[in-house]
């Protein structure tokens, strides 16, 4: 692997090779590569103010890749640098990926101006949301200003993408009055935009379905909320509404404060990382037979688990890893 100092040159520069090794770097799980990233990732200039990262979701087969091919091809063509991501949880736990492993993107994969990078797998999700969020720094430093973040609409995988995003938008069905008992309403609560798609299908169900969307997103929304999430219709087959989608992601971005919206989300992935590491920190330091046996006595009622919690702290040496 090459060094941090290395690699920062041909990553500033837009060499692909090099972005695709310092991904490659952040991901891996050696903790040698992990201080290598990390200092790489010190050495980056500050996220250029001109980005925008965009997180989508939606349940497999409602179009996300056909979707972020047209999108991503619409802005590649006008001279933007597109990123896409992927977060797809199914990929760590199963070793088999929801997602597929087709090629899914062929037009914007072979594009001068998209760089594509497939599913991580392995890890647990907040790992692998952790490389997706390096990941997004690694390619705003090498020049791309559209990030997409691509997740499935299952899981807790969409908290994650929606905290590293700028804004994130929801991919629906024309027939969302069925779907809309589906979709869990916190999926809902996270949309800054929500997209019908498939609207070539039926046209008029894709606007009934809009407009069910809107009622739905204006009742979720409270009334003194900076940015009033909204419902479109589209096709990423004939590429209807995604010139509409691309204006109202801008109109977001102008109308909010980005840099402030990036720095409290770090600060909430610094409690994660936090929180992750203490509780790898108190299993490696706490003695597996005493847990036992302070879990019986909790379960026998001759403690409670308030007590059993804080002996356990007491005696738990929180070993540095
Ligand atoms: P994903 O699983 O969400 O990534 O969905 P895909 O992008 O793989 O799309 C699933 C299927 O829906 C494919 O056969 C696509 O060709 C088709 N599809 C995607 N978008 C549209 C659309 O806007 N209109 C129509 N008619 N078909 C679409």
């Amino acid at each position: 692997m090459p060094s941090a100092a290395d690699l920062v040159g041909p990553l500033l520069s837009g060499q692909r090779r090099a972005l695709a090794k310092a991904i490659t770097l952040t991901e891996s799980t050696r903790l040698a590569d992990e201080q290598r990233a990390q200092e790489l990732l010190l050495q980056l200039p500050a996220s250029p103010e001109g980005s925008v990262r965009i997180g989508l979701t939606g349940v497999p087969g409602v179009g996300k890749s056909t979707f972020i091919e047209a999108l991503g091809l619409y802005l590649a063509n006008q001279g933007h640098r597109v990123a896409v991501l992927a977060v797809d949880p199914s990929s760590a736990r199963t070793g088999g990926s929801i997602m597929g492993d087709k090629t899914r993107m062929p037009q914007l994969t072979v594009h001068p101006n998209a760089f594509i990078r497939p599913s991580p797998s392995g890890g647990t999700l907040g790992g692998v949301s952790r490389r997706t969020r390096e990941t997004i720094t690694l390619c705003e430093a090498a020049g791309y200003d559209v990030i997409l973040v691509e997740t499935v609409g299952v899981g807790q995988s969409e908290t994650h993408v929606a905290a590293m995003t700028d804004l994130f938008v929801l991919l629906t069905l024309p027939n969302a009055g069925d779907e809309l008992q589906g979709i869990k309403r916190g999926i809902m609560e996270l949309a800054d935009l929500c997209v019908v798609n498939k609207a070539d299908l039926d046209p008029r169900a894709a606007t009934r379905a809009q407009t069910e969307l809107r009622t739905a997103l204006t009742l979720l929304t409270p009334h003194d909320a900076p940015w009033r999430p909204q419902a479109l219709r589209a096709s990423a087959l004939t590429g209807e509404g995604i010139a509409e989608l691309w204006a109202k992601v801008q109109e977001y971005a102008q109308s909010t404060d980005l840099t402030e919206k990036r720095r409290r989300q770090t600060a909430v992935w610094f409690d994660e990382l936090l929180r992750e590491a203490a509780w790898r920190a108190f299993q490696v330091g706490v003695n597996p037979s005493e847990l036992r046996r302070l879990r019986a006595e909790v379960q026998a009622g001759k403690i409670t688990a308030v007590q059993g919690v804080r002996a356990l702290l007491r005696e738990t040496a929180f070993a540095a890893e």
